[in-house]
């Protein structure tokens, strides 16, 4: 019944899932870094985990345990909260907040437990404690930092030795290292800064070892899947790994580490740094939030996708489309489609709902079921038609009676046989989006 496969960042080879325990799938995805609004490359890895998510739900039984952390710590807070000038409480509540408003548009299932950084102090100063008894970091001048020489497998996920790490990554300068590529686990906090009292002084974690402590709270030491954007492979993942299992003693943390390909605006990586970012509240204001979800569907999990106008336009007419064979029963899903099942293929599945469509229009009632099912089951159809039209209708940039209006000025025209202006009010309603169409008695109109 279970063929899934995903392609394991660990082996890069595409791998048959195999879980640990099938009365509790583990699954644990990056959460947001809490500074500033979330963007479409991080709704990418949203949704890709949504959905991995929802297959994984379909085919165990919901025996799922999703875990997605909120890093509410973190250097960019501070530095936020002082170019700002706001309180790091403030910023960090009203992007959260955001945050959960952009998954609710996303139609993204909220994860199982939802753990904030803040909330685990206690854990990740006790796995601190325990890697310097265990001789895996050491202290120095109220810092703690991870000796990556004491992890043999360290690079092993990047694929890449500890001379090639140095070259490619640019690390943090510090007399206080005994080597370059040491990372922090724990560092002090200035007086005004957030920091919790610790064995080394009043400081705050390291963000690697936020994932490390919160993952092993909620899904144990050994994990199915763990996961995130590409970014994050080196040096995050690899530190991740590298507390865990020094920690545990164990040989793996994650059996199946799976990566997602980068949203692009021009073929460059979407980032706040280079300034070319797009929020997805900015996203789901201009299109629908499924027009979005669809977009960000449209390639591979694994490659990059280039975020235009052009794309979205086009997602937007595809669910308007669909919509015409939206039916509102909640039919669950038993069977994964084997597309999906290969590796996430959520190009051909889309693909295969076209075919559904095509075929489901014709009449054929199974086929319509069929479709709809699998609509549902990549998180599309979050709505009822009725507030589809309705949606659509509260993003038009015109008044209902302003249509109104310009409808009896072109049947005034007509009746006048000045057909020139007639066509000229119905291309401009056109060109803000209103289809207007001449029945027998009336004349309709509807957003395009
Ligand atoms: P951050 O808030 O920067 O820690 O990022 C949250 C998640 O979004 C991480 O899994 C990142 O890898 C991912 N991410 C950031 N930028 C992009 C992008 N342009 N495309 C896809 N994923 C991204
Ligand atoms: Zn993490």
């Amino acid at each position: 019944m279970n063929n899934l496969q995903l392609t394991n960042s660990l082996t890069r080879k595409k791998e048959i899932f195999k879980p640990n325990n099938l009365e509790k799938i583990s699954l644990y995805a990056c959460g947001p870094t809490v500074y500033d609004n979330p963007h479409v490359g991080n709704a990418r890895t949203l949704v890709v985990f949504d959905v991995l998510y929802r297959v994984l739900n379909a085919l165990f039984n919901s025996n799922v345990t999703y875990v997605r952390n909120i890093t509410d710590v973190d250097d960019k807070i501070i530095e936020a909260s002082q170019n700002n000038k706001k309180d790091i409480n403030e910023i960090t509540n009203e992007v959260i907040k955001i945050f959960h408003e952009n998954c609710k548009s996303l139609n993204c299932l909220k994860p199982t437990v939802e753990p904030k950084a803040t909330e685990h102090i206690k854990e990740m100063i006790e796995m601190t404690s325990s890697l310097i008894k265990k001789g895996f970091a050491y202290e120095n001048k109220g810092h703690v930092y991870f000796a990556v020489s004491s992890f043999k497998d360290y690079g092993k996920l990047s694929n890449k030795n500890l001379d090639e790490l140095k070259v490619g990554s640019r690390v943090e300068i510090s007399d206080l290292k005994k080597n370059p590529m040491d990372f922090v686990l724990w560092k002090p906090s200035k007086e005004k800064d957030p920091g919790w009292e610790s064995p080394w002084g009043r400081g705050r974690p390291g963000w690697h070892l936020e994932c490390s402590a919160m993952s092993e709270k909620y899904l144990g030491k050994n994990l199915d899947i763990h996961g995130g954007g590409l970014d994050l492979i080196f040096p995050h993942h690899e530190n991740e790994i590298a507390q865990s299992c020094c920690n545990n003693n164990t040989k793996k943390f994650a059996n199946y580490w799976v990566h997602n390909g980068f949203v692009t605006i021009n073929k460059e990586k979407m980032s706040k740094s280079l300034g070319n970012i797009i929020t997805i509240s900015d996203a789901v204001k201009k299109y629908s939030g499924q027009a979005v979800r669809l977009a960000l569907l449209s390639a591979h999990y694994s490659q990059p996708l280039d975020w235009n106008d052009e794309l979205l336009k086009n997602q937007e007419n595809v669910i308007n489309k669909w919509y015409n064979l939206y039916s509102p029963e909640k039919n669950n899903v038993s069977e994964v489609d084997e597309i999906l099942l290969d590796d996430l293929n959520t190009p051909g599945y889309i693909a295969k709902i076209h075919q559904l469509y095509n075929d489901a229009s014709k009449g054929n009632a199974e086929k319509k079921i069929k479709f709809n099912q699998a609509c549902k089951l990549i998180g599309l159809f979050s709505i009822s038609k009725k507030d589809w039209e309705s949606s659509k209708k509260s993003k038009i940039s015109v008044s209902e009676s302003y249509i109104t209006k310009k409808i009896e000025e072109r049947i005034e025209a007509k009746n006048k046989g000045d057909f020139l202006l007639a066509d000229k009010i119905r291309d401009e309603l056109l060109s803000k989006g209103i289809l207007i169409e001449d029945q027998k008695e009336k004349t309709i109109w509807k957003v395009k």
